[in-house]
Formats: structure tokens, C-alpha cells, sequence
């Protein structure tokens, strides 16, 4: 799978610090902004998540990139409905081979990885049966299976993304979708860490809905201020 940042609000964290400030303050946008600076722009990121006051963390949106998942992680992604989407369409673009997701736990054994290319291959070569035989793109994808690959766009603002890694990066998720939110998680991060400081899954901050603790929350849990 590849993903990417397309694009994102410019200067996020400040928006974010200064919607927040200016709700609060009787001083002029422009005067706020100037008494902003990064060190009081980090805190105050943190003290607003803290606080649960986060209407502010929808001024930041972020435009992503996402291919080569299966169509399985695609209905689980579109499930968060805060969003925008635009998808591939199997109405116009036709599949071709070799576009299919295959899990390790049937890639690592030679049995179950030759049965499921087996099935693959041959419902390819019934979808490619169906167009040749006239049938439209749109009906001939009814026989493909659910790990084909697809390429969607989609945006998110902070707020949003701040649930979605809560979800999605717990143990809970599947692997496909837990990579993809982890893998985005890291993307926002390198361009704004404080708006996401507290982001991951609920051990970040010490649940465990799951009740497992398992490695994830040896990984995350640390206490933060
Ligand atoms: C581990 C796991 C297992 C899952 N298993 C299943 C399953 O078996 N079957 C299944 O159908 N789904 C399943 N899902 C999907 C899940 O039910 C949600 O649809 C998905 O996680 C989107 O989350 P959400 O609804 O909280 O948030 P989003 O759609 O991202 O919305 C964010 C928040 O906005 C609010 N919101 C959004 N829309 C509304 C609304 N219409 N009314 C009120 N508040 C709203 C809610 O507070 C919501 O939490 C699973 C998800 C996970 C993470």
C-alpha cells in the first residue's frame, strides 16, 4: 500500500491555537496571532486536548492519499463518516491481475496461498469472460473478490483523525486498516505533532477498552502531561 499527504490546512496548529484563543479573548485576531509563538502554540494544543475542547481541531484538515488496500479496508475506512471521499470507480476502471491483497496468515503457508490463487485467477478470468461477452464493467465486478486493491482520496480534519487513530490503531482493528492509520498517524505527525500529541489508541492515554494490554499498550502507554 502507498500513502501520502496531498495536501493540509497551511500552518495548522497555529489555526487551531488561535480559534481557540480568540474564543476566549476580547483582543484583536491580528494581536493574538503575534503573541502566539511556537512554545505557547505546543502547550496550549495540549491543554485544550486535555480539556475536551476540541471544535477548534476541526479547522485542520488533511487531504490524503491511500493505494493499494483491498476493497475490505476501503468499507471500513468509509464507515467514519466524517470525511470526504472519492474513490476509484470499478464502473470505469477495469481490474487487472495481480491488483489483490493476499494476508499473511494465508500468504505463510503454501497450501492455503496456492488455494486463494486459485480463486483469485479464476474469478479474474470469469470477470474478464463477462466483459468480453458484453457485459458492463459495473456487472462483471460482481464476481471479483473483496481483497481487490482500490485508490481512494480522502480528508479528514483534526478532530476527526484524532477518533479514527483511536479506533483504528487499536489491537482491535484489523491489521490492513491499523496499517493504514498508523502509517497516517506518522504522516500528520511529522507536520503537526502537538495537534496530534495525544493521538494513537485509547492506551496512549491508559484505557484499555479491549482489556487485553496487549504490546500496543506497552508501546503507547506512557504518562503525559
Ligand atoms: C474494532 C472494530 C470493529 C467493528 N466491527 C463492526 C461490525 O461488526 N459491524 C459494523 O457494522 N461496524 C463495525 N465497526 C465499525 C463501527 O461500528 C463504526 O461504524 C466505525 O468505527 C466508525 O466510527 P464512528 O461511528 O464512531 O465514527 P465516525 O463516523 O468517524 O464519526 C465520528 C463521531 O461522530 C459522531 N457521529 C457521526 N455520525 C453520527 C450520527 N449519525 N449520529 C450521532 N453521532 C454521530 C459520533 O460521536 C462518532 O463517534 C467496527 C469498528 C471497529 C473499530
Amino acid at each position: 500500500m502507498e500513502i501520502r499527504i496531498l495536501s493540509h490546512t497551511p500552518n495548522p496548529e497555529l489555526i487551531v491555537a488561535l480559534a481557540a484563543r480568540q474564543s476566549w479573548s476580547s483582543k484583536k485576531v491580528e494581536d493574538l496571532k503575534k503573541e502566539l509563538t511556537p512554545e505557547k502554540v505546543s502547550s496550549f494544543l495540549r491543554k485544550l486536548y486535555k480539556m475536551h475542547h476540541l471544535s477548534p481541531f476541526e479547522h485542520a484538515n488533511f487531504t490524503f492519499l491511500v493505494e493499494g488496500i483491498s476493497r475490505v479496508t476501503s468499507h471500513q475506512l468509509v464507515r467514519h463518516r466524517i470525511a470526504s471521499y472519492t474513490q476509484q470507480s470499478q464502473r470505469h476502471v477495469e481490474v487487472t491481475e495481480g491488483k489483490f491483497v493476499v494476508p499473511e496468515t494465508i500468504k505463510n503457508k503454501s497450501s492455503t496461498h496456492s488455494l486463494y490463487t486459485k480463486a483469485v485467477k479464476s474469478a479474474v478470468s470469469i470477470y474478464k469472460k463477462l466483459i468480453n461477452e458484453g457485459v458492463p464493467l459495473e456487472d462483471a465486478r460482481y464476481v471479483l473478490p473483496s481483497s481487490v486493491t482500490t485508490r481512494i482520496i480522502f480528508t479528514m480534519n483534526a478532530r476527526e483523525l484524532l477518533h479514527f487513530f483511536k479506533l483504528r490503531t487499536c489491537i482491535a482493528a484489523q491489521w490492513e486498516i491499523r496499517k493504514v492509520a498508523e502509517e497516517m498517524l506518522k504522516l500528520v505527525k511529522e507536520i503537526a505533532p502537538n495537534l496530534f500529541y495525544y493521538a494513537g489508541p485509547p492506551c496512549v492515554e491508559g484505557i484499555c477498552p479491549e482489556k487485553k494490554f496487549c504490546e500496543l499498550f506497552k508501546k503507547y502507554y506512557k504518562k503525559k502531561s
